[in-house]
């Protein structure tokens, strides 16, 4: 059995005296497309940015790729890649120029960052649009595109905040396919949203935040299972909303 890529064990993050995560142990094999669901606020994107080496743990390890986030942060960063939610795009710039630029800071030159990047448009279904604007493309789009970049350098995990947000189920469906062929490459996915229906959509394994706790995590199946549809719905879902 490969060994687990992502492996947390007691987190805890704190600002100032709010416990903003809170003792989060969790474990997640290669190839999952792993979702992190609860509702606002309960550190999800904390959760993120701790693994994505931006913020560090107040308590706690994180071993990505079986590497420590804190001892050895280099590595981590060159094995990860992190998608914020609403990544920006340029309005001056087509995809496949957008594309270009970042696999140059990956050191890529000529025929070879020109392959890559035909490579990342093909493995995100935009290779027909990679003369289009950035801006100009629609949002389901522009997610792909923003995975194509997040790619580029052949990340063993990919960190995507909230990155079906917005997103109709078939644009929703599109990411499914481009995030399933990277799990299916062998890369590991985390995906967080407030919404069960994109988690459903998108994940194989889910885990269940609130207010910086892990419920319970595993096989999307086993948890329903054991909290129900309708309990899970009322544990994700924020004040004020209805999804
Ligand atoms: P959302 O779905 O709204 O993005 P989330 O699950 O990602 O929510 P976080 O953004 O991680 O949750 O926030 C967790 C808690 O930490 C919240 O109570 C939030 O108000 C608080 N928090 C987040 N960032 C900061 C910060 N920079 N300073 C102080 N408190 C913060």
């Amino acid at each position: 059995m490969p060994a687990d890529l992502v492996r947390i064990s007691g987190l805890g993050v704190d600002y100032g005296d709010r416990r903003a995560v809170d003792g989060v142990h969790l474990r997640i094999p290669p190839g999952e497309v792993f979702g992190l669901l609860g509702p606002n606020g309960a550190g999800k994107t904390t959760m993120f940015r701790v693994m994505a080496t931006l913020l560090p743990p107040t308590r706690g390890e994180v071993e990505l790729c079986g590497e420590n986030i804190q001892s050895k942060p280099r590595e981590v960063r060159s094995t990860i890649a992190y998608m914020p939610d609403l990544a920006p795009m340029p309005s001056d710039l087509r995809a496949v120029e957008y594309l270009r630029f970042y696999a140059e800071s990956y050191g890529l030159r000529g025929k070879e960052r020109d392959a890559r990047v035909t490579e990342c448009l093909e493995s995100v279904g935009l290779r027909e649009r990679s003369k289009d604007i950035c801006t100009k493309l629609s949002l389901g789009m522009r997610q792909r595109l923003a995975l194509a970049k997040a790619i580029l350098h052949r990340p063993r995990l990919l960190i995507l905040d909230e990155p079906a947000s917005g997103l109709d189920p078939m644009a929703r469906a599109d990411l499914k396919n481009a995030l399933r062929r990277q799990a299916d490459a062998g890369a590991t996915v985390i995906l967080s949203s407030h919404i069960m229906a994109e988690i459903q959509d998108l994940c194989t394994s889910i885990g269940l935040l609130q207010r910086g706790r892990l419920l319970d995590a595993g096989p999307i199946r086993k948890v329903l299972a054991k909290f129900g549809q309708a309990e899970t719905r009322v544990i994700v879902r924020s004040p004020g909303r209805r999804d």
